[in-house]
């Protein structure tokens, strides 16, 4: 199955996403900022800030190193709460799993809270393939799935867009009249969702953690809808990437804490749903599957450079954090996770020849891990995965010859200054002295060479004094 990672150069998309949005808004950069100022005063709040991390990133890699363990305590869990786990090896696995369960209800139209796992796995595009229309009822996702385009943020799926196209976009899909008053466009969304959730009788939803010791399957949200997903409906689909594990309650309360803190800025999130199993009452769903999805991660697992990207908690803070993602936004990147955690993620569970753009996109400055509430060191990710990258290479890779003859030019002085003249007179035979340097110039000017080298100017200028 195809993860939508780019065909061409991640670079050029990214300036052609500089160029076409000119001096259009920029939420990216406004949002971003917002959410760092947020996250920032929410740390200040606690003196024991960074302890905390400390804790919580000890913790998230115990867990990550013991995820088999946990994992048998959790499906033993699971069977004595009535939940039917599955596991699936990739993405296509598991998004056949989810179609071959709905198609057993004999319904053609679910309902689904946010899941970036379900953008992973393809699996809208499955569902419809089967005749299945699935609803989004996050209200990012809702906008983005009706302009149909994928989130551009893990945690604000529909950050790009302002109020004024969230109001055209009403106006066309929806039929009410345009608006760009916030609490009216909500208003709409709410009505046309209500609607949804009192007929869906499959819902499908996300997992954020599983916890070992009880088998509860939390959500973190900051709308109702994944509430009305996972309670309304006979049956809920809860799908999880395999990683996120946690091992007891208490683990989990400080997580989220530290995750709405970190990702939004927010003290809390609005809801933590926590799901144990089937209802035993007389509403809420009759049957509760989890579809866990490897699609990479034991692969990432045993590889202890890469290993630490499994803490990651999806907060989207280093997306907020960092200077490239705040001037392209998401989509350029081309994957399913966008900003600094994708660059890392994307090579990481597909391979470095699927993604090899992705490693080389970042200034390395190091804002992603200084913010990351789980301290994955992003930059020497980055590294290793260039390191990675290189190693793959073809011995007959063109770039092996440029930098072969750089080499040779730039240890001897003489060749040095040989390539420099022809460089120089070369560079006059292209209109206003620029040389077009493939996949270079497509996107920037090159730089002029100087008239002439610095030896040659202080030759010159010797010679004046003397005489
Ligand atoms: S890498 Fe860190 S900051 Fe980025 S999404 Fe994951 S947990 Fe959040």
């Amino acid at each position: 199955m195809s993860h939508g990672l780019p065909t061409q150069s991640l670079k050029k998309q990214m300036f052609e996403e500089l160029k076409r949005r000119g001096d259009g808004p920029l939420n990216y950069k406004q949002n971003t900022q917002k959410s760092v100022r947020a996250r920032d005063a929410r740390a200040a709040e606690w003196p024991d800030f960074e302890d905390r991390r400390d804790r919580i990133t000890n913790r998230r890699q115990s867990a990550v190193e013991n995820l088999p363990a946990l994992h048998e305590q959790l499906v033993a869990r699971w069977e004595e709460n009535g939940v039917t786990a599955h596991y699936a090896a990739d993405a296509g696995e598991a998004a056949g799993l989810v179609v071959g369960l709905i198609q057993k209800t004999g319904v053609d139209r679910i309902v689904k809270s946010k899941s970036m796992l379900t953008e992973e796995i393809g699996l809208n595009n499955a569902l419809e393939q089967a005749g299945i229309h699935p609803v989004e009822t996050d209200l990012g996702e809702y906008i983005v799935q009706l302009r149909g385009e994928v989130p551009s943020h893990i945690t604000m799926p529909a950050m790009h867009l302002n109020r004024r196209d969230v109001g055209r976009l009403f106006a066309e899909k929806l039929g009410v009249p345009y608006t760009d008053d916030p609490p009216t466009l909500t208003r709409y969304a709410r009505e046309a969702l209500r609607k949804e959730f009192l007929s869906a009788r499959v819902g499908i939803c996300g997992v954020n953690f599983a916890v070992a010791e009880t088998g509860h399957i939390a959500t973190v949200t900051n709308e109702g809808n994944g509430r009305m997903v996972t309670s309304q409906p006979d049956m809920v689909i809860a799908l999880m990437g395999w990683e996120r594990v946690t091992q007891s309650l208490g683990d989990l309360a400080e997580l989220w804490q530290l995750l709405s803190r970190s990702g939004t800025g927010q003290r809390t999130t609005v809801y933590l749903n926590l799901m144990q199993g089937p209802a035993e009452g007389p509403t809420g769903p009759r049957e509760v599957h989890i579809v866990v999805v490897d699609n990479g991660r034991k692969k990432v697992h045993a590889d202890r450079e890469m290993q630490e990207v499994l803490r990651c908690i999806r907060c989207g803070a280093c997306q907020n954090a960092c200077p490239v993602y705040r001037q392209v936004g998401g989509h350029p990147y081309g994957g399913v996770y966008a900003g600094p955690i994708g660059k890392v993620l994307e090579p990481a569970l597909h391979g470095v020849d699927e993604a090899p753009h992705h490693p080389f996109a970042s200034s390395l400055c190091g804002a992603c891990e200084e913010i990351c509430p789980v301290k994955i060191p992003i930059p020497k990710l980055l590294l290793d995965l260039r390191h990675k990258r290189v190693g793959t290479r073809s011995k007959h890779d063109p770039e092996h010859t440029v930098w072969r003859v750089y080499r040779e030019v730039m240890s001897e002085p003489g060749r040095y200054e040989a390539a420099a003249r022809v460089a120089r007179g070369a560079q006059r035979l292209f209109p206003g002295g620029a040389m077009p340097i493939p996949g270079w110039t497509d996107h920037r000017e090159a730089p002029k060479f100087a008239a002439q080298s610095f030896r040659e100017w202080y030759a010159g200028r010797e010679q004046k004094d003397e005489r």
